[in-house]
């Protein structure tokens, strides 16, 4: 089975998915755009028992805006973002940090009426 290997800026905190992601997508979000510094949040999602972690992380929890709880994993050494999780059985991860190009485009873009003008979407399964 296929294991990829996610890490922070500094090599602190790892993160290590095992299988094919049960859903990759992109989020134009405003919340996304700031968290990650760029003009949108990409991210796959693993249920949580294929995900191992090592290493320290704090968590920061931002809360929706439909009121829900959203946590947030970084290395407290760099303060890149390693995983976070938006419901409780499924752990996401930043695409980024995989440093791979070779990992699959994202098949879900949510959050478009944010979306930065030049930003293309690719032939994606579901917008909203
Ligand atoms: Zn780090
Ligand atoms: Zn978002």
């Amino acid at each position: 089975m296929t294991t990829r290997e996610a890490a922070c800026s500094c090599g602190q905190l790892r993160l290590f998915a095992e299988g094919e992601p049960v859903r990759i997508s992109m989020c134009h979000c405003l919340a996304c755009q700031r968290r990650t510094g760029s003009a949108f949040g990409m991210q796959a999602r693993w249920p949580r028992e294929n995900v191992r972690i090592e290493g320290r992380a704090t968590e920061y929890v931002r809360v929706s805006d439909d009121g829900e709880p959203r946590s947030f994993f970084f290395c407290p050494d760099c303060g890149a973002t390693v995983y976070y999780w938006t419901e409780p059985e499924r752990i996401a991860v930043p695409i980024g940090a995989f440093a791979d190009p070779a990992f699959a485009p994202p098949l879900v873009s949510v959050w478009e009426s944010r979306r930065h003008p030049w930003v293309s979407v690719p032939a994606a399964e579901r917008h909203d």
